[in-house]
This record gives structure tokens, C-alpha cells and sequence, in this order.
């Protein structure tokens, strides 16, 4: 189910419940901002999600009230792990869902980098 994007950051999310090690993940890289580790789920043969380490929602929630240090922090740290899995060349795919129509499921800002694979267009038709 896509999370209401209005409520307060939810401390019980299960990426929050990562980021303090109270269940397990398949870690690409950490530094002071960011955790990268595979998805679950994957939807393609590379499918890592990155997320900052603060208490942030969404993308929307981020951008609006991070510090200049956690967005730079979190910019790098996923070009960083795209550079580190080998994906820049032939490319890959970044994408962030955000609220009810973008069907973001976890309220933990995550970006989704996908790869491995040509990954054909962007969406399905609206029509
Ligand atoms: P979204 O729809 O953008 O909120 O995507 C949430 C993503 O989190 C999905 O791709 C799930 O497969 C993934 N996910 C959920 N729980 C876990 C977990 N414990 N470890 C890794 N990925 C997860």
C-alpha cells in the first residue's frame, strides 16, 4: 500500500529498522550519510536502493528540510555506487517514488538504482 506522504517520519519503518541494524541487509556501501544495499525484490539484475541516514520521509520531505551537508552526503553516495557497480557505462535508471501516486511503500526517503540490463522506456502509457 502507497504510505500517506503527509504523516510524521515513522520510527518503526523497516528502513529505519536497518539503518540500526535491528534486521539484517546486503550492504554496497555506507558512509556518514548514506546506506546502499540490494532490494529485496529486485526488478532488474542490478536493483540497489540507497537511502540517507537521517530522518527523512520522502524525497519531498528531504529536499524541503535536510541540511546542505546530508543532500550533498546523499547525492554522492549514490553516484558513488553507481560509479562502484560498474553502471555508468552502458547506464542505468535512478528512481525515487514519492507519496500515493508515485506508490512509495516504505516512509523512508530511498532512491531505486536499477541496471544490468536495458531497461527500455521510461513508464507504461498514461492512456
Ligand atoms: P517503494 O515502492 O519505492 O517504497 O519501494 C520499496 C522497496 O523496498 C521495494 O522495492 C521493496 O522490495 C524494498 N524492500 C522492502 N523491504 C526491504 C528489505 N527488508 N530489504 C531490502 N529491500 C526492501
Amino acid at each position: 500500500m502507497p504510505i500517506d506522504p503527509t504523516l510524521p517520519y515513522d520510527d518503526h519503518n523497516v528502513f529505519a529498522k536497518i539503518l540500526r541494524g535491528e534486521i539484517p541487509n546486503r550492504t554496497v556501501y555506507e558512509d556518514e550519510w548514506a546506506l546502499a544495499f540490494h532490494d529485496i525484490n529486485p526488478q532488474a539484475p542490478t536493483h540497489v536502493l540507497v537511502i540517507p541516514k537521517g530522518p527523512y520521509v520522502s524525497w519531498d520531505d528531504f529536499s524541503a528540510g535536510a541540511s546542505a551537508e546530508e543532500i550533498a552526503g546523499f547525492v554522492r553516495a549514490v553516484g558513488h555506487v553507481a560509479r562502484s557497480l560498474g553502471l555508468v557505462e552502458p547506464g542505468y535508471r535512478l528512481l525515487a517514488n514519492i507519496g500515493q501516486h508515485g506508490h512509495q511503500e516504505v516512509p523512508h526517503l530511498h532512491v531505486h538504482l536499477f541496471g544490468g540490463k536495458p531497461l527500455g522506456p521510461m513508464l507504461a502509457r498514461f492512456d
